[in-house]
């Protein structure tokens, strides 16, 4: 990757189901990382890919299930997402379709150039089979050999398939893991990835085409599909034109992944593994997030009835809030507790009683008493040097992408503007003139900071935050919740 270019990627949805709290959780925190390097490195320097996952048997079977083609079903979920997206204001730069016909020629250039390096093999192999499930299944999915959903013998199978020769590879992607031990954040799971990577082995990339006839067929083999994930996971190439322009293909990479939990070997495991295969450099960085828990620690799921709606949070608290609360507040690495009385806590301890109660006294006593703020050539040294060295400590917690530790440190900018206000109180009576006009003048700039440094999250308050300071224009910025 070119130094000042920068490329972040999502993992695509696969569209059998509609967008639940943890999509929104993986788009937000890659859009307020992608926002927050435009800003850095210009708009035109960053590159934010996001998108839908549409082949497969499921996918297939679903769209029969529905009565509609195939193509209609992916079309609809597919929608969905990119409705999510707007939504909740994700601004990727481009929405990545595996079932579009840009993708095909990006699977063809991997596939050939494994192939020609005798990295992809065909081979016979069986496996258990359960016929109500149309899947294979390995020992561990099963029950007394029985498939635990159909209570059924599952039967064996002798297909024949293509394989990729991964376990080539797993000495130089371990010497990688090695040798970079932040690749990973958190750090803590490096050795899950490496346990996986050291127990790799070949995998079988292909299915017979009767069996999955929703798919990129294997060149020159029109009975045979390509598996799913080694067809969809080449969209992160793809989307930076792996295929077709080399220039600006390399000048992205390598890129950063960001992922949960569920999808660790993939991303840190097979991803790689296909990137080494491309005689690509393996991704310069591994973000995974947690999974949002309910709010007493248990994974969502319908059967217990406690799967928080994100339309339904998007209505109560719009976007902004919820922003603010899964990409600002929530540990950025681990498993986060979703509870709607801390989110209402939350958005009123740090934005309406502190941003927002910061910016109005500041506007309001400008106004009243008639000084001059903005002017930032006049700000006192030592408050300039406590803003600057809380600014310095986001960037550099941004720059590591420690979002919600970087968040904690805006907030102790209100705090301490707060904080100052209240110790020279420039609304009493009988203040002197020029005190006022140095302090409110030294909290105005504290709050361009803080505004400047919020903006990734919640783009559209801080919008409004900045026109009411320059403009010195009353503003209620946030409502309290209760
Ligand atoms: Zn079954």
């Amino acid at each position: 990757m070119n130094k000042n270019k920068f490329y972040i990627t999502t993992t695509l949805p696969y569209v059998n189901a509609t967008p639940h709290i943890g999509h929104a959780l993986e788009f937000i925190q890659a859009d307020i990382i992608a926002r927050y390097k435009r800003k850095k490195l210009g708009k035109e320097n960053v590159f934010f890919n996001l998108g839908t996952d549409e082949h497969g048997s499921k996918i297939h079977q679903k769209s029969q299930e529905e009565g509609i083609s195939t193509q209609e079903f992916v079309d609809k979920y597919s929608n969905q997402f990119k409705d999510f997206c707007k939504k909740f204001d994700i601004e990727y730069d481009f929405f990545y379709r595996t079932s579009a016909d840009y993708h095909k020629k990006h699977v063809y250039k991997i596939w050939n150039h494994c192939l020609q390096k005798g990295d992809i093999y065909k081979k016979k192999y069986s496996a258990k089979y359960c016929v109500g499930c149309e899947e294979f299944k390995t020992e561990k999915d099963l029950i007394n050999g029985k498939c635990p959903i159909h209570q059924k013998e599952c039967i064996t199978i002798s297909e024949e398939n293509y394989f990729f020769a991964i376990s080539k590879y797993k000495e130089k992607m371990l010497e990688y893991l090695e040798k970079n031990p932040n690749i990973l954040s958190p750090k803590s799971k490096i050795n899950e990835l490496k346990n996986f990577v050291k127990d790799i082995q070949d995998i079988s990339i292909s299915r017979r085409k009767e069996k999955m006839p929703w798919g990129i067929e294997v060149p020159n083999d029109n009975e045979q599909v390509i598996y799913v994930w080694f067809d969809a996971l080449t969209n992160y190439i793809g989307t930076i034109d792996y295929a077709s322009d080399k220039n600006n293909f390399e000048q992205w990479r390598p890129g950063i992944q960001i992922f949960g939990p569920d999808n660790l070997r993939f991303q840190g495991g097979i991803w790689q593994g296909m990137l080494a295969g491309a005689d690509l450099d393996f991704s310069k960085k591994l973000l995974m997030h947690g999974y949002i828990l309910d709010g007493k620690g248990q994974k969502m799921s319908k059967s217990l009835g406690n799967v928080v709606s994100p339309f339904e949070q998007l209505e109560k608290y719009g976007s902004e809030y919820i922003r603010f609360y899964l990409g600002a507040y929530l540990n950025t690495f681990g498993d986060g507790n979703y509870q709607e009385e801390e989110l209402k806590d939350v958005i009123n301890s740090r934005l309406a009683d502190n941003f927002g109660n910061l910016l109005s006294r500041v506007v309001n006593l400008a106004n009243k008493k008639g000084v001059k703020i903005n002017d930032f050539e006049k700000i006192e040294n030592e408050f300039k040097n406590k803003v600057d060295n809380i600014k310095k400590n986001t960037l550099n917690l941004m720059d590591n992408f420690e979002l919600s530790s970087a968040f904690n440190e805006v907030h102790k900018l209100a705090i301490l503007g707060n904080g100052y206000i209240n110790d020279i109180a420039p609304w009493e009576k009988n203040k002197d003139q020029k005190q006022i006009q140095i302090c409110l003048n030294n909290l105005s700039y504290l709050l361009s900071i803080l505004i400047d440094l919020y903006e990734p999250v919640i783009p559209k308050f801080c919008y409004e935050a900045k026109k009411s300071l320059e403009n010195i224009e009353k503003i209620v910025l946030f409502k309290k919740l209760d």
